[in-house]
């Protein structure tokens, strides 16, 4: 296993708009991309902060995954992903260690990265995410 920073933190937002105004306003970031997730029925919001960034989620369906975790929860913090060097291996060994997956396989994220996701169930309530960039 080889996480190498924090890649991002996700958080659910019920309007992109005015959480993005939130972060430049207020926390003086500065949102560099936006970018619609299809296949996850979201649209993304991204800003740097160091090494790590910051993923806002707005659902474009509510029975899409942000829509039902907003629905069950309300917004905020929705997952932490890590960064991995090799994003197979991290997958395999984690399931050999007996870590329930959500993605046994790696697939497309925003920013063309590998992702794949943890079972929050078997993570200690986080919903954890790995990435590789290729
Ligand atoms: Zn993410």
């Amino acid at each position: 296993m080889d996480l190498t920073h924090i890649e991002h933190i996700g958080i659910a937002v019920k309007n992109l708009n005015d959480s993005i105004s939130y972060y430049e306003n207020v926390l003086g970031l500065k949102c560099y991309a936006i970018e619609e997730v299809k296949e996850q029925k979201v649209k993304t919001a991204f800003f740097h902060i160091g090494q790590t960034k910051i993923e806002l989620l707005e659902s474009t369906a509510p029975e899409g995954p942000i829509g039902k975790f907003i629905e069950k929860k309300g917004e905020g913090l929705h997952h932490i992903a890590f960064a991995v060097t090799n994003i197979e291996n991290a997958l395999q060994e984690t399931e050999a260690k007996g870590i329930t997956l959500i993605d046994k396989k790696p697939r497309k994220g925003a920013e063309g990265l590998d992702i794949a996701f943890l079972h929050p169930k078997a993570t200690y309530g986080v919903l954890t995410e790995f990435c590789e960039k290729k």
